[in-house]
């Protein structure tokens, strides 16, 4: 997959593309990363890319035309590839959306900076706009890696067995069950004794289990899209949770 970041801040970008799992990703030639600066694009000599706002007001606003420019040129380099403008207006993110973009061959990320990018530009080029969340940040970078970061986990081949990305959190819809590691005993407290078993059945329980009294407890909603076959609908009786799910699955269907 390749990600071509448009930015007028280059280097904010670049340490936490060199680091951890996105570098080896990189290294072994599953992901391509390239960093664009709009200044670069800007026509006149000062490099201007954002002017004040028309119609007046605090600020200043992103120029439509090195935008434009930097989107063609990364285009005349490789043709194809979905526009993304970070904005706070946008859709806003989460592992489902994190899913459907890592299916794509290639995502061209525009940060703003400023007020924001003219209109037009979004009329003209965007093909969809993201938000990480409804809180303003100074600029769309943090956001551009946000999504590099939870796309290219996704990817097949990039995560190890080890920290596969099929038990993490919303990837059923609901949260992962907790974690421990050694010691056995911290500060009184201990292990819960199954997971020191050796019994993958009943780890397996466990931490189905788990995950659900962690999803009614923390987030409840989420119950809503979390699907369980019949022999985990059993176990959920057994344990006396069916019940709690299923009237946060009803309660989410009426609201
Ligand atoms: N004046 C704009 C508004 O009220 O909607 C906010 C502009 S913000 C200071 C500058 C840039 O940061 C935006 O153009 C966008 O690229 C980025 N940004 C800010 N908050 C964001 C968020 N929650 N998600 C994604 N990008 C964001």
């Amino acid at each position: 997959m390749r990600f071509d970041i448009l930015t007028i801040f280059p280097d904010l970008l670049a340490s936490p593309l060199t680091e951890g799992i996105i570098r080896r990703a990189i290294q072994d030639g599953k992901v391509e990363i390239a960093i664009h600066n709009i200044r670069d694009f800007a026509a006149d000599k000062h490099a201007m890319t954002d002017d004040r706002p028309f119609g007046g007001g605090e600020g200043m606003v992103m120029k439509p035309e090195p935008l434009a420019a930097t989107v063609q040129h990364v285009r005349e380099q490789v043709p194809g590839g979905k526009v993304v403008l970070l904005s706070p207006q946008g859709r806003t993110y989460d592992q489902a959306l994190a899913q459907e973009l890592a299916s794509e061959p290639r995502l061209i990320l525009v940060c703003g900076r400023y007020e924001g990018v003219d209109e037009r530009f979004r009329d003209h080029y965007v093909d969809l706009e993201v938000s990480i969340g409804d809180y303003i940040l100074t600029g769309g970078e943090l956001a551009a890696l946000v999504l590099v970061d939870s796309i290219i986990r996704l990817l097949p081949g990039v995560l190890g067995c080890a920290d596969s990305a099929a038990n993490d959190t919303f990837s059923r819809g609901g949260l992962k069950y907790p974690q421990y590691t050694r010691p056995r005993v911290f500060e009184g407290d201990e292990v819960p004794e199954v997971l020191c078993s050796g019994d993958h059945a009943a780890v397996s329980e466990w931490r189905l289990l788990a995950a659900v009294r962690q999803t009614l407890n923390r987030r409840p909603e989420l119950l809503a899209t979390m699907a369980f076959n019949s022999q985990e609908e059993k176990l959920l009786k057994k344990h006396g949770l069916l019940d709690a799910v299923r009237e946060r699955q009803r309660g989410a269907r009426s609201e």
